[in-house]
C-alpha cells in the first residue's frame, strides 16, 4: 500500500493513514506563464514533487495539488488563470473543512506559487475564526535568500522578487527536466514602475518575458542544493511546530 499519496489509495486506506500521519499536506499549485522556456505548469510540477517528498520525510500524507491560483500580477498572459482571491481561499477552505471528523491531527496548506500565500494566510485564520481549527498551518519558500545563499548567482529582482529565473528554473531542471527548454531561456530584470509597490501593475505592462531574473543561470546541479536547503528547511520547521 502506498502510504504517503492520498489519491493512490482506498478511503479505507486513507481512513487509517489519515488518522495515523503527522499531517495532511496540501499542495497549493497555478497554471502560469513561465517564461519562454518552462510550461505553464510549473508550480504545480513543484507542489506535487514538494508535497510528496515532505509527506515521505514527515510521515504525513498529501492530497492531490489544486492546479489553479491567485495569479492577478500575470493573468493577462495566455494560459495563464487566475482565481479571484476569495474563490481561492473559499476552495482552501472548502477542502480543509471537508476534512473534518477524519480523525486528521494537522493539515499543512503548501504553496508552491507566490501569490497565493496571502490569500492562504487569510483562509487559515478564517478557520480558526469561524471553525475553531487551531492546527492549520501555512508553508511556501520561506526565506528564499537564504535558501539560495551560496548557490545562486544571481541577484533576486528588485530586492525581494523572483519568477521563472535562476531559482526556479534550476529546481524544475532537477525534478523534471523534458520540462524545460534552455534553448529559450532568457535574462530580463524588468524595470520596476516606480510605484510599482504601492498601487496594483499588472506584468504585462512592463516585462516581456513573463521572466523576473535570469533564467540562463540555471542548473539542475543548483536546483538539487536548493531543494536539499529548502526540503531541510521545511521538515526541520514541519517536525519541531507540527505533531
Ligand atoms: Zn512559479
Amino acid at each position: 500500500m502506498n502510504r504517503t499519496v492520498i489519491a493512490e489509495m482506498t478511503w479505507k486506506q486513507a481512513q487509517e493513514r489519515m488518522k495515523e500521519a503527522r499531517a495532511v499536506i496540501l499542495p497549493l499549485g497555478s497554471l502560469e506563464q513561465h517564461g519562454y522556456h518552462m510550461s505553464v505548469n510549473t508550480d504545480n510540477i513543484v507542489g506535487e514533487y514538494m508535497g510528496r517528498v515532505l509527506a515521505e520525510r514527515t510521515d504525513s500524507v498529501v492530497l492531490p495539488v489544486v492546479p489553479y491560483g491567485q495569479v492577478w500580477s500575470a493573468k493577462d498572459f495566455p494560459a495563464t488563470i487566475s482565481l479571484r482571491e476569495r474563490t481561492f481561499i473559499e476552495v482552501v477552505k472548502d477542502i480543509v473543512t471537508s476534512l473534518e471528523n477524519k480523525g486528521v491531527r494537522n493539515v499543512i496548506l503548501f504553496s508552491s506559487h507566490w501569490g497565493n500565500t496571502a490569500p492562504v494566510k487569510i483562509a487559515a485564520r478564517e478557520l480558526l475564526d469561524e471553525k475553531g481549527y487551531r492546527n492549520v498551518y501555512y508553508l511556501s519558500y520561506m526565506d528564499l535568500k537564504r535558501l539560495g545563499e551560496g548557490i545562486m548567482e544571481t541577484e533576486l529582482w528588485n530586492g525581494s522578487g523572483f519568477h521563472a529565473g535562476e531559482i526556479e528554473t534550476s529546481i524544475v531542471l532537477h525534478i523534471k527536466p523534458e520540462s524545460v527548454d534552455m534553448e529559450k531561456a532568457v535574462c530580463e530584470y524588468p524595470k520596476a514602475p516606480g510605484d510599482v509597490d504601492i498601487r496594483p501593475i499588472p506584468w504585462i505592462t512592463f516585462c516581456e518575458s513573463g521572466i523576473f531574473g535570469d533564467a540562463t543561470k540555471a542548473t539542475a546541479e543548483k536546483g538539487k542544493k536548493f531543494l536539499e536547503n529548502w526540503i531541510d528547511t521545511l521538515v526541520g520547521l514541519i517536525e519541531t511546530n507540527i505533531c
